[in-house]
C-alpha cells in the first residue's frame, strides 16, 4: 500500500465545493456534493468519497451528468410518485426525491417513490438516514443502468450493476440502524481504492475472463495509465455477486425493481446512459406504532443481538450502522486518510477546472502528512 495523507473534513469539503463550483455547479450544489462525498469518507466508505471527484468531472465533461437539475414529477397519485432525475447530480436529486417520499408518507401513512435517471446517488445509506431523521423506516433499492460490472452466480462475464440496497430504522436519541451495501462482493469504488494503492481487495472478490477468482484490480480496470480516472470499460474481468446464488438473485431482483419498475432501465447490451434508478419505500414509525412500543422493542433487540458470544477472542457483535458511526468519530478527530494517488488525482482535477495552486495549497496546509 502507498502512503497516506490525512485531511480534516472541513478543508476537504471546502476544496471539493470550490472544484464543482468552478466546473459549473451552483454554490449550493457544490456544497451538497462536498457534504455527501466527505460524509462517505467520514463513515469509512472511501469508495464513495472524494475519490469520485475526477470521475464526476469527467462525466460532466462528457454530458453524462448535468449540473443544477431538479426532479420532474412524472406521475403523482397520493402515496406514490414517479420522478425523473434528469441526469442531475445525485447529491441534488437524491435529497429532493427523498424529501418528497418523507412528505408523502407523513400525509398518506406510507409512500413509495420511484426515481429514474438520477446521477450517481453515492452512499445509499445517506437516504435511509435522511428518512430516519424524520422518524421513518425506509427501504431503498438502487441499480446503475449503463454500468455493467458484476458477474451473476455461475457466470464469468458481467451482466449486473453493483445494485445496492439500504434499510434504515430510526432510534430515538441515537444514530439510526442502517444496513447499506452493494449486492456485489465489493462496491466498484473499493476496486478503485485498491487500484489507487489503498486497501487491498478480499481474495476472490473479482473473477477474470476465464472464470478464475482474483483480487487483482487490473483484472477489472486493465493495466491503464494510473494518471487517468480508472475506467472499468478497459478491463475484461468482473466483480462477483455477493452471497452465491442468493446474492446474485437479490441483485437480479434489484435490477428489476430499481431499473425496470422505475423506468430507469436495467443493464443491457449496447450503450446506455449512466444513471441510478431507485425504488424507495417510506414507513413512518407512527403509522405502525399506535401503542408506542417500537422504540423499546428495537432497543431491547439491539441489546440481545449484541449480547451474542463473539466467535473469536476479543471479537464483538455489531449492528448495521455501528461501524460507520465509529468511523465518523475516529475520522472527525484524526482526519480523512487519502492515498497519494487519490490526492494527486484530486489536485489534477482541481487544476483542470482552473483552480490555482495557491487555493489548493491553502487546503494542503491544513493537512498533515503521515
Ligand atoms: P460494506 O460491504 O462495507 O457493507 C456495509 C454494511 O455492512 C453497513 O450497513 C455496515 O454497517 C455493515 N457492516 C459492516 N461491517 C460490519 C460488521 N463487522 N458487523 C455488522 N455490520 C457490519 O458496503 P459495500 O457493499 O462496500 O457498499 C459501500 C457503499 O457503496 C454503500 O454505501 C452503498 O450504498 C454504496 N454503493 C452505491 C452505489 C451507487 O450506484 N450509488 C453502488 C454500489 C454501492
Amino acid at each position: 500500500m502507498t502512503g497516506y495523507l490525512h485531511i480534516q473534513a472541513e478543508p476537504l469539503r471546502r476544496l471539493v465545493r470550490e472544484i464543482f463550483v468552478a466546473a459549473g455547479c451552483a454554490p449550493e450544489e457544490g456544497a451538497r456534493i462536498a457534504k455527501y462525498l466527505v460524509q462517505a469518507n467520514l463513515t469509512g466508505h472511501d469508495s464513495h468519497g472524494v475519490i469520485r471527484v475526477p470521475r464526476y468531472l469527467q462525466w460532466m465533461d462528457e454530458g453524462r451528468l448535468r449540473p443544477n437539475q431538479t426532479i420532474t414529477v412524472v406521475q403523482d397519485s397520493g402515496a406514490m410518485a414517479l420522478v425523473d432525475g434528469n441526469f442531475g447530480f445525485g447529491q441534488t436529486i437524491g435529497p429532493q426525491a427523498v424529501q418528497l417520499g418523507i412528505d408523502k408518507a407523513k400525509a398518506a401513512g406510507v409512500a413509495v417513490v420511484a426515481l429514474r435517471s438520477s446521477g450517481h446517488l453515492g452512499r445509499i445509506g445517506d437516504w435511509a438516514e435522511m428518512a430516519a431523521a424524520a422518524n421513518q423506516v425506509s427501504i431503498h433499492f438502487v441499480n446503475v443502468a449503463g454500468s455493467i460490472l458484476v458477474a451473476p452466480f455461475g457466470a464469468a462475464e458481467r451482466r449486473l450493476s453493483t445494485s445496492p440496497m439500504a434499510v434504515g430504522v430510526p432510534v430515538p436519541d441515537g444514530p439510526p440502524l442502517v444496513l447499506d451495501f452493494a449486492t456485489s462482493l465489493v462496491a466498484e469504488g473499493k476496486v478503485m481504492v485498491a487500484f489507487n494503492g489503498g486497501k487491498p481487495l478480499p481474495e476472490g472478490s473479482l473473477i477474470d475472463r476465464d472464470g478464475t477468482p482474483s483480487a487483482d484490480p487490473s483484472v477489472f480496470y486493465g493495466t491503464q495509465d494510473r494518471s487517468q480516472a480508472p475506467d472499468p470499460r478497459r478491463g475484461t474481468g468482473a466483480i462477483r455477486a455477493m452471497g452465491e446464488h442468493k446474492g446474485s438473485g437479490l441483485s437480479f431482483m434489484i435490477e428489476l425493481l430499481a431499473g425496470a419498475l422505475t423506468g430507469s432501465g436495467c443493464c443491457g447490451p449496447g450503450p446506455r446512459r449512466l444513471s441510478n434508478g431507485m425504488l424507495s419505500i417510506y414507513l413512518p414509525a407512527e403509522t405502525f406504532d399506535g401503542e408506542n412500543r417500537l422504540a423499546a422493542e428495537v432497543r431491547d433487540y439491539v441489546a440481545y443481538f449484541k449480547s451474542a458470544r463473539p466467535a473469536v477472542a476479543d471479537g464483538e457483535v455489531l449492528v448495521p450502522g455501528e461501524p460507520e458511526q465509529r468511523s465518523i468519530e475516529t475520522r472527525s478527530a484524526e482526519g480523512i486518510p487519502l492515498t497519494d494517488a487519490t490526492w494527486q488525482a484530486i489536485r489534477r482535477a482541481a487544476e483542470g477546472v482552473g483552480l490555482s495552486r495557491d487555493t489548493i495549497d491553502q487546503t494542503l496546509t491544513d493537512a498533515a502528512s503521515t
